[in-house]
């Protein structure tokens, strides 16, 4: 074990959420006062866009997403420290739907409170073994593309696991991640993959999940620990995956930031 289990088992009384406000976004959102009812204007035209002009580009800047990300006034994360690997699964075909829907966007963009406290708790763990490092496998997503997803999940078993367009979820405002630790520079046991969408994955009962040989006690203290590392800078995780962190509460981020209206 690379760490005693007691202190990866900690529970860290010190995790109230840390605001999203002070972002760059706020202006901006200030001029979409139509609220959801824009959204969901916006909604019905997003549907169906394809943007070819995004696929040909091949530029190191990547495609349309990173420069309207960067208008947004996102961060790529990779740039704040390089150790940080960036495996978005979404602009892949290894993914829950089988499709590349990233149209060129390869880079993990965060709003930038969101991005400084990510690396914030990765410096504390790289303190305790500087071996360690994260690997994120998706962070901020255009609305077009959770419209995308939306359409082929809706009305299957996976439909829980995506958020209704309409509204926005976390990833639409780039104060969620999806990430794991890496030991070494490879990924770490954390029990299941990636979007696993089993109870396996869930994070309310891990304990239990040693006990029936469901995950490892290993899979637990790797879990804890980056859990642990992100909760002491304001992050949450979700009850049903053990990889998505969110830096603020979704109710705040729709107050106080601009969605990802592209
Ligand atoms: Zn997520």
């Amino acid at each position: 074990m690379r760490l005693n289990l007691t202190a990866a088992a900690i529970v860290l009384a010190a995790s109230a959420l840390v605001g999203c406000a002070g972002s760059t976004n706020t202006q901006q959102a200030e001029q979409q006062q139509g609220g959801v009812a824009s959204e969901q204007v916006g909604q019905t035209e997003q549907v169906g866009q394809t943007e070819p002009e995004a696929t040909a580009t091949t530029s190191d800047d990547g495609g349309v997403f990173d420069a309207k990300m960067r208008e947004y006034g996102l961060v790529d994360v990779s740039t704040l420290d390089k150790s940080i690997k960036v495996d978005l699964k979404y602009a892949t075909t290894d993914n829950f739907v089988g499709k590349d829907m990233y149209n060129g966007l390869r880079k993990a963009y965060l709003t930038k409170e969101t991005a400084e406290r990510l690396v914030a708790a990765l410096h504390d763990l790289q303190k305790v073994d500087p071996k360690y490092s994260f690997i994120i496998y998706d962070a901020a997503r255009p609305k077009s593309v959770q419209q995308t997803m939306w359409n082929l999940v809706k009305g299957t078993p996976q439909q829980q696991y995506v958020a209704n367009p309409s509204k926005g979820g976390a990833h639409n405002y780039g104060i969620a991640v999806d990430m794991s630790l890496t030991y070494g520079g490879e990924p770490v046991d954390m029990g299941t993959k990636f979007d696993n969408f089993t109870t396996d994955a869930h994070t309310t009962n891990e304990l239990d999940l040693v006990k029936k040989g469901r995950i490892s006690a290993e899979a637990l203290k790797n879990r804890l620990l980056l859990r642990q590392a992100l909760e002491r800078h304001g992050f949450k995780v979700l009850d049903n995956e053990w990889w998505h962190f969110n830096s603020c509460p979704i109710e705040e981020a729709r107050k106080n930031l601009r969605l990802l209206d592209f």
